[in-house]
């Protein structure tokens, strides 16, 4: 076995065969206790055959070593001539006479060589083959693949889907860190989340973060960072997820729970159509509001739901709003109001504002509808009120003032209808509320008020101007006859005596009377008037009338 040693040592020692291993890092002794040994058997047993003996497994391990070392062809080839020439140098060297035989076995070992050589290349052109299909795997995959240095954290390759979807170009990344695109990390940061990877404390590192682009748009991703060793060193590997879409549809199912909530609960009755203007969402509220439930109308025209007056409108409407470059509109401005219809047919004010949507290239109405009937309700109830006198219901001062306004307005252009303003005041009222007390002077109050609707037309206006003072506008009057005539039916009303609460009341009325546009056309000097001709039937002795006279002034 000494020659052995000696071919092995030769061998490993040769120059160019020292050159191979150290630029691989192998070290000599290694690579001899591997597998120079069980190569130097094979090929003692190629001399001696002279003969190819097959691909023998030593052979074969130190072909894959070879290829897992990234030992070049010449190299591989290298290293085998030199193995020759040790080999049959030793064995032969010292034996002139075998000149000869020396040839021939070179011979042998060439052809040996050449064949193992052969499959050496075509097995490396595989793996570079695979290796190539790996990298175009990896280059083309839709994930983002950095590969980043341990001790720098600088990015080494980065694969085409991180060249497009980060917005840098590959040379830029070269020069960047995995926190260059992380917004919310730092080097620091960075690099102590990653610890128990550079410690080998763990494989693998998954988790969710954002990125930024070049652009400085924000993307969510899903990172798995890994330690992988090639070309003799470690490097981190990070497979990049990007995840906004997925995102997007949790956000979308988290909006959809959102909304589903929304149209539930909302007191607003919520009411969708498509293009057709077929209901396809139908709220509990608007079911309270319409009196429909959402079985009956999901699919059915929206038609059902507009007053038959309104429906060529609507639809119009509708198509003019689809149509337009808005996305929202509102159905009831100011004074227009949109009425819907009610399932027993009445009529419903609403208040409704519509807005479109596209959903999978189609356009959706939605409408939101607020049933108004009470607030028109109360508006309508406050604008009573504010003309009223709130003990009597007559009109109370400021609505007399507005309506006198009209009447005179309208006298002066119709002077054969003229306006007569009557101004009453009961007699010693005063003493009702010294005798029965305030109660019943209210009481009475409200009785004459009575009293006084009674006993004039439907388009005369009564108004309480004051504690015991009404007055009365007397529309479509030809002469003062007409008014002389309302003064003394109610002169002669209020004389008799009333029952109030049990108690008889005697009072009385004197009342003054002013006619336009006969004694004029100014509301304040008409007012004045007929106070004045009141102010005359109090110092005639009361429970009497009196008409204004132009001599008085
Ligand atoms: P005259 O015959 O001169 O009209 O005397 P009068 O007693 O009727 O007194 P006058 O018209 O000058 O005053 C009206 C009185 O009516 C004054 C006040 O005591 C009373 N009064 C005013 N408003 C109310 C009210 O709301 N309720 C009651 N009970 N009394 C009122
Ligand atoms: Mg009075």
């Amino acid at each position: 076995m000494a020659s052995q040693d000696m071919v092995l040592e030769r061998w490993v020692y040769h120059p160019t065969v020292r050159r191979v291993l150290s630029m691989h890092h192998i070290q000599a002794e290694t690579f001899l206790h591997e597998y120079a040994t069980e190569v130097f058997d094979y090929f003692v047993q190629v001399i001696h055959h002279k003969q190819q003996i097959g691909r023998c497994p030593a052979i074969t391990r130190l072909l894959n070593f070879c290829i897992a070392e990234n030992i070049t062809v010449a190299d591989v080839y290298n290293l085998c001539i030199h193995f020759r020439e040790a080999l049959i140098g030793v064995l032969f060297e010292k034996d002139a006479m075998h000149k000869a035989l020396f040839d021939e076995l070179s011979l042998v070992f060439d052809a040996n060589l050449t064949g193992l050589l052969q499959a050496y290349t075509a097995t490396i052109a595989e793996t570079q083959k695979q290796a190539e299909s790996f990298q175009t795997i990896i280059e083309n995959s839709l994930n983002e693949i950095y590969v980043f240095d341990r001790d720098s954290l600088r990015f080494t390759y980065a694969n085409r889907g991180a060249v497009e979807n980060s917005g840098y170009s590959a040379d830029e990344l070269q020069t960047m860190h995995p926190y260059d695109i992380k917004p919310f990390f730092d080097a620091a940061q960075f690099r102590d989340m990653i610890t128990p990877l550079l410690n080998d404390e763990t494989e693998r590192l998954v988790f969710e973060t954002i990125h930024e682009r070049k652009d400085g748009s924000l993307y969510d991703v899903d990172i798995r960072l890994q330690s992988m060793r090639f070309d003799h060193k470690e490097h981190l590997v990070a497979i990049i997820n990007d995840i906004t879409e997925q995102k997007k549809a949790h956000r979308l199912a988290e909006d959809y729970l959102m909304n589903d909530a929304i149209i539930h609960n909302s007191t607003d009755g919520i009411v969708s159509i498509d293009e057709q203007q077929r209901i396809t969402l139908f709220n509990e509220s608007a079911e309270q509001m319409f009196g429909y439930t959402s079985q009956e109308l999901i699919g059915s025209s929206l038609d059902t739901l507009i007053p038959d007056e309104l429906k060529t409108r609507h639809r119009a409407l509708i198509r003019v709003f689809g149509e337009s470059n808005q996305f929202r509109t509102q159905m009831a401005n100011g004074r227009a109001e949109v009425k819907g219809k009610h399932k027993d047919g009445h009529l419903i004010p609403l208040e409704v504002s519509i807005s479109k949507s596209k959903v999978d290239g189609k356009w959706f109405y939605t409408a939101l509808i607020r049933d108004v009937s009470e607030r028109h309700a109360a508006e309508a109830e406050m604008r009573r009120l504010a003309k009223t006198d709130w003990m009597t219901g007559l009109a109370n001062r400021h609505h007399f003032d507005t309506e006198l306004k009209a009447a005179i307005s309208y006298a002066r252009r119709f002077p054969d209808h003229k306006v007569g303003l009557i101004f009453l005041d009961l007699d010693h009222f005063k003493d009702v509320n010294d005798t029965h007390g305030h109660a019943i002077g209210d009481q009475l109050l409200k009785q004459v008020a009575d009293m006084l609707q009674k006993n004039v037309r439907d388009f005369d206006l009564i108004g309480r101007l004051g504690g015991d003072e009404f007055g009365i506008i007397a529309r479509g009057i030809q002469d003062q006859h007409d008014v002389m005539r309302i003064a003394e039916k109610l002169t002669l009303q209020l004389s008799q005596p009333l029952q109030v609460n049990r108690c008889s009341v005697q009072i009385g009325v004197s009342i003054g009377i002013t006619l336009c546009p006969e004694h004029g056309i100014d509301q304040d000097r008409l007012m004045l008037q007929a106070d004045q001709a009141l102010y005359e039937a109090k110092k005639a002795g009361r429970n009497t009338y009196r008409l204004y006279k132009i001599e008085n002034t």
